[in-house]
């Protein structure tokens, strides 16, 4: 069918007439879910059914494609989004329907972690991405990951479909899970293909818009050809009430499809596809797809539903962009013929490349021998190489276009976050928003020798991670390594061992404090000596002010009429950086605050950047005295699931670890108890509630937010501190 029937399509005329797919054919997808939901088998999957790998990997045997690190294939995790291109041309089959019949697709896949303390994985895939699957299980339902993956999914206002996975299993049960989405996550899901059959009977899927059954065939294990026939008889009642609901759902949400409902009018298959489209680009609809990625059932059809369904770069809001030292809007239009925009939104170290910087473009073209600037670091460089990763080869490519996923070779000082332009395009893209990492460890090379070897490395490995931390202990002279879990530290050193040569001795775990501001304040800071030769000049003046909890750092420059003069704003902002990674309570990070630099005044001979930066570290130092500054703490969000007999013991025990109690609901003999529960409080949870509950209850929690720490907590700190 053509894009000019696609009401979503705004306008085809942007694509550069050289680029092998256009824009309303390029899909920026993910993949998400709970652990163990079974991404990493459909992904593989859909590289097999894509064509981009011929033989396909298990993930009990280590050999996914995707799973690209070596801890991964071990603890069966993934912990790296990697992101693959793959093609799909949207075939003509008898008795279906489809939106773009005939035209061939590019697909991006960013594989997302599904553990908890990989969040940040699934924020910086999620920012880049235009749509998203998200994979359930059949048989656990919504679990507590994937509400996270919602939430956060709902924050950057990603489009999705639902696939429901893992029908083979025993007790697998479609219909609950689409209720879990609606009660759990207010999803307006509705079914689009049902599986036919369920557990050892599952055969195939039903297609709802067209009232046809997808039926496998038997003795092709790798689930590559199937018949298209009639409904079974026993399943006509149920497909047909399921195209009737779907139908009316529509009509619901969707002018056209009212209207036609009004009239009393049947919607044809492509009247119904074409307002499912509408609506998912809008986020008002989840389309609901039933299948198994491991028997091979339903990837198919999934793989058109993404096509059909899930917006083109085209389809969805352009970025937002600002002026990175102003912060007035900047408008990107996302076309071949606009000025070249893009984010970094993964670094990866390649142990055959190098580092690979994988980035997402908004607007614009970039060739080999281009030049990029980065907004951050105010520092153009060249780029030598280009590559697209298919499956587990990369591809050197001449050239990027707009609404591509590519990755950078060569390039030396980025950071995740960063946004590249074209020289003379000043505009920051939002990056994504990093939660603050709540544990942290002292680490020290286990032979001295190895000490710059270990800054660098973990250097290398904060430019990867932005929930990964390091600092030093100003006090103890101690490296201190911060992140989301014990988990994400202990991966942390094993790849400091493992790919970089380091082996590190690590202290116990402790918790990663934060400090705010509570009053706005007014900071200045100088530097000048000037005492014959060359002197030093350095003065700036800077404003604080409080931000809402979980708002992070921000700063900009008011600064008019060249006070400070334009090349310099960069290091005053390195400086404010540096000056808010250790607070003046406790000596941890500073968080929550917005800083505007106001004013300042420069010397033509003596300014220099270090002389700039060391005046707003002054200045920032200054203000935090005046600020009335306090202490935050990590609280976790805890789930506790119980037999009831021990619900009692079990909330007591909550309450004095000075937990908050959300809410207790009770399932049969079980009870799930929801509670809020400062980290600090929780060390040795794992053994003590399996002495309350005789091995009995289970829990799992997750980092949900930080507060102030009650005043006697914060003295008994202080006071350890001391000792
Ligand atoms: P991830 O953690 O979400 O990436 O999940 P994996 O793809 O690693 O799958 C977790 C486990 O579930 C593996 O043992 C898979 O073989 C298995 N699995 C995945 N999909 C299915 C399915 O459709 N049916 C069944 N029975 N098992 C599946």
């Amino acid at each position: 069918m053509s894009s000019e029937l696609l009401q979503t399509v705004k306008s085809p005329a942007v694509n550069s007439p050289h680029r092998t797919f256009p824009l309303e054919r390029t899909r920026n997808i993910g993949i998400a879910a709970h652990i163990d939901a079974g991404k990493t088998t459909l992904t593989e999957r859909i590289l097999f059914y894509t064509g981009m790998i011929h033989k396909m990997g298990e993930v009990h045997e280590g050999t996914t494609v995707t799973d690209w690190m070596e801890q991964e294939r071990e603890r069966g995790i993934t912990i790296t989004a990697a992101a693959i291109s793959c093609f799909w041309p949207e075939k003509k089959e008898q008795g279906l329907v489809k939106l773009f019949e005939g035209e061939k697709f590019r697909i991006n896949i960013i594989d997302t972690p599904g553990h908890v303390d990989f969040t940040a994985e699934v924020e910086r895939s999620l920012r880049v991405l235009d749509g998203v699957i998200v994979v359930f299980c059949g048989v656990a339902g919504v679990q507590p990951q994937s509400e996270t993956v919602w939430r956060q999914a709902n924050r950057y206002k990603v489009p999705r479909i639902a696939f429901v996975n893992k029908m083979d299993r025993i007790g697998a049960d479609f219909d609950k899970v689409i209720e879990e989405i609606r009660t759990k996550l207010d999803g307006y899901a509705w079914p689009v293909l049902l599986p036919l059959g369920k557990e050892d009977q599952l055969r195939g899927q039903i297609d709802v818009i067209c009232q046809k059954a997808i039926v496998y065939t038997d003795n092709d294990k790798l689930g590559s050809t199937y018949v298209i026939t009639d409904i079974p008889a026993e399943y006509q009642a149920v497909a047909r009430e399921a195209k009737a609901k779907l139908i009316a759902a529509l009509a619901d949400r969707d002018e056209t499809m009212a209207e036609l409902f009004l009239e009393e009018k049947e919607p044809s298959p492509l009247e119904i596809k074409l307002a499912i489209r509408r609506l998912v680009v809008k986020n008002e609809f989840v389309p609901v797809v039933g299948g198994s990625a491991f028997r091979n059932k339903g990837v198919q059809s999934l793989i058109n539903a993404v096509v059909d369904y899930l917006p083109s770069p085209l389809d969805i809001d352009p970025p937002k962009g600002h002026h990175p030292y102003t912060h007035a809007p900047v408008e990107v239009i996302v076309s071949d013929a606009s000025k070249f925009c893009a984010l970094v939104f993964k670094i990866w170290s390649d142990p055959y490349v190098g580092k690979l910087v994988f980035f997402r473009v908004y607007s614009g073209i970039l060739r080999k021998g281009d030049s990029v600037y980065n907004v951050r670091t105010g520092k153009r460089e060249r780029i030598s190489r280009i590559v697209q990763i298919q499956a587990n080869e990369r591809k050197d490519i001449e050239v990027v276009y707009s609404g591509d996923i590519a990755a950078l070779v060569g390039i030396k000082e980025v950071a995740t976050g960063d946004t590249l332009t074209a020289e003379g395009f000043e505009v920051s893209l939002e990056p994504p928003v990093f939660p603050e990492p709540v544990i942290s460890m002292a680490v020290e090379p286990k032979a001295q020798s190895d000490r710059e070897k270990l800054s660098h490395s973990l250097q290398r490995l904060m430019e990867e991670d932005p929930t990964f931390r390091v600092h030093t202990d100003l006090e103890t002279g101690q490296t201190i390594i911060s992140g989301m879990g014990e988990l994400h530290l202990d991966i942390i050193t094993d790849r400091l061992r493992r790919e970089f040569g380091v082996s590190v001795n690590a202290g116990a775990p402790q918790i990663a404090y934060r400090e705010t501001i509570r009053k706005h304040a007014v900071g200045e800071g100088k530097l000048i000596k000037q005492s014959g030769g060359r002197g030093q000049y350095g003065h700036v003046i800077l404003e604080m002010a409080p931000l809402e909890r979980g708002n992070g750092v921000e700063w900009e420059s008011k600064i008019v009429g060249g006070t400070i003069p334009k090349e310099y704003i960069p290091a005053c902002f390195k400086g404010i950086q540096e000056a808010l990674g250790a607070g003046i309570l406790y000596g941890s990070p500073v968080t929550d605050l917005k800083i505007t630099i106001i004013d300042g005044s420069y010397h033509e001979v003596d300014s220099s950047e270090l002389a700039f930066k060391m005046a707003a570290i002054f200045a920032v130092k200054d203000a935090l005295k005046k600020a009335d500054c306090y202490l935050l703490e990590p609280i976790m969000k805890v789930e506790v699931s119980t037999p009831s007999e021990f619900q009692g013991d079990i909330l007591g025990d909550l309450t004095r670890r000075r937990g908050k109690i959300l809410n207790v609901e009770t399932k049969g003999n079980t009870s799930i108890i929801n509670a809020e529960v400062p980290l600090a409080e929780m060390f040795g949870y794992v053994n003590d509630i399996r002495s309350m509950s005789k091995g009995r209850a289970a829990y799992s929690m997750e980092p949900s937010h930080f507060e102030e720490v009650p005043v006697h907590i914060y003295n008994a700190l202080l006071d350890q501190k001391k000792k």
